[in-house]
């Protein structure tokens, strides 16, 4: 039993379940009921099923999946209080463009982009506090940590460095050698991530791999100093947009070599992440395995706690897909 204090600070994980749409209507279609049920309307048959979620995004723009998932997140970290927002589900549902978007149109910008876009509007209005921002972007590859915005560590040519995990009291966790890029306006912040993107795409191909089989961590760090009250505490808090690697499991046949030992560590990190989260949301443990993986430690301080935690689940349209779908929603909805 927690005191008042306690429960105001304790924020739950938002849930959410985003559906891609579709226009391949030949193998039915997944639907979501007004009474919250998720249906597969498969050649005339029904069946459905039901998720304890905090919202449906069918139809919904980039703009109000942003404005429904995001903002609040923002919001909170300008206030000082870490946050994590996270795209779960199998490759291809939707992850990538729910979080960085397309580049096709400004109106398909994703989470990144208009979280930024908030952050530096918000710096401009609280003219009574002095606030800096710092970039960082992070890629966990089979429990290898690589700088998407420090691109010679992970060139052939140059054996990474050593980037570590790391905890610090009254610095909480860092990863020690992960650059910290000091931004001032949008357009430098987007610039960034536009490096950090194409050195993602460059890097996976340099070292042969498939991006979707990474973890990325996008971390804004804001720092706050009231410019009117001297003795005002100065407040630090980071802000996760996180990337996750393709969910989907593998086939049962022959898969070997690289494929497999992607896939292991892939379902080790993801099942570590949501024991980390169920601890958090159970009052009664208080040993929260943490450091099992890299991403949960990484998340550490900004996962469950007084953090804003968000998951995204995404998952196709199609009910050709229905397995994946079930299993990202189970995965979802345990973490309610
Ligand atoms: P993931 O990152 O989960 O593997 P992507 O984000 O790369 O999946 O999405 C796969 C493809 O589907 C991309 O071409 C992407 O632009 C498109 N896509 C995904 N979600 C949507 C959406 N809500 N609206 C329009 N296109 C989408
Ligand atoms: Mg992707």
């Amino acid at each position: 039993v927690s005191d008042g204090a306690d429960t105001a600070q304790r924020r739950e994980v938002s849930v959410f379940v985003r559906i891609r749409p579709t226009a391949n209507f030949a193998h039915g279609l997944i639907e979501c009921l007004p009474d919250g049920k998720l249906q597969d309307s498969k050649k005339g048959q029904l069946s459905s099923w039901s998720f304890r979620l905090e919202g449906v995004l069918q139809d919904v723009s980039q703009e109000e999946v942003y404005a429904r998932v995001c903002q609040p997140v923002v919001q909170g970290a300008l206030d000082g209080y870490n946050g994590t927002v996270m795209c779960f589900g199998q490759t291809g549902a939707g992850k990538t463009y729910t979080m960085t978007g397309s580049t096709e149109s400004y109106k398909q910008r994703g989470i990144i982009p208009r979280a930024l876009q908030e952050v530096f509007r918000e710096v401009e209005k609280r003219t009574e506090h002095s606030i800096s921002v710092h970039l960082s972007y992070l890629e966990i590859y089979n429990e290898t940590l690589v700088d998407l915005l420090s691109p010679l560590q992970d060139s052939p040519q140059r054996p990474p460095r050593g980037m570590v995990v790391m905890e610090e009291p009254g610095r909480g966790v860092f990863i020690r050698d992960l650059s910290l890029h000091p931004v001032h306006s949008e357009e430098a912040a987007l610039s960034l991530l536009f490096e950090g993107e194409m050195n993602r795409i460059i890097g996976s191909h340099a070292m042969n791999r498939n991006s979707s089989r990474s973890h990325c961590i996008f971390t804004l760090h804001i720092e706050s100093r009231s410019q009117i009250l001297s003795d005002a505490k100065y407040i630090a808090s980071k802000l996760n947009l996180v990337d996750l690697a393709g969910s989907e499991r593998l086939g049962k046949t022959g898969s070997e070599g690289q494929i497999l030992k992607e896939a292991t560590y892939i379902n080790k990190s993801l099942s570590f992440l949501e024991q980390a989260i169920l601890a958090l949301a159970d009052h009664r443990r208080d040993h929260v395995p943490f450091r099992q993986t890299k991403l949960t430690h990484a998340l550490k301080d900004s996962l469950g706690g007084n953090c804003n935690t968000v998951l995204v689940a995404n998952v196709y349209g199609e009910a050709a897909h229905i397995e994946e779908t079930l299993s990202t929603l189970r995965f979802a909805s345990r973490m309610k």
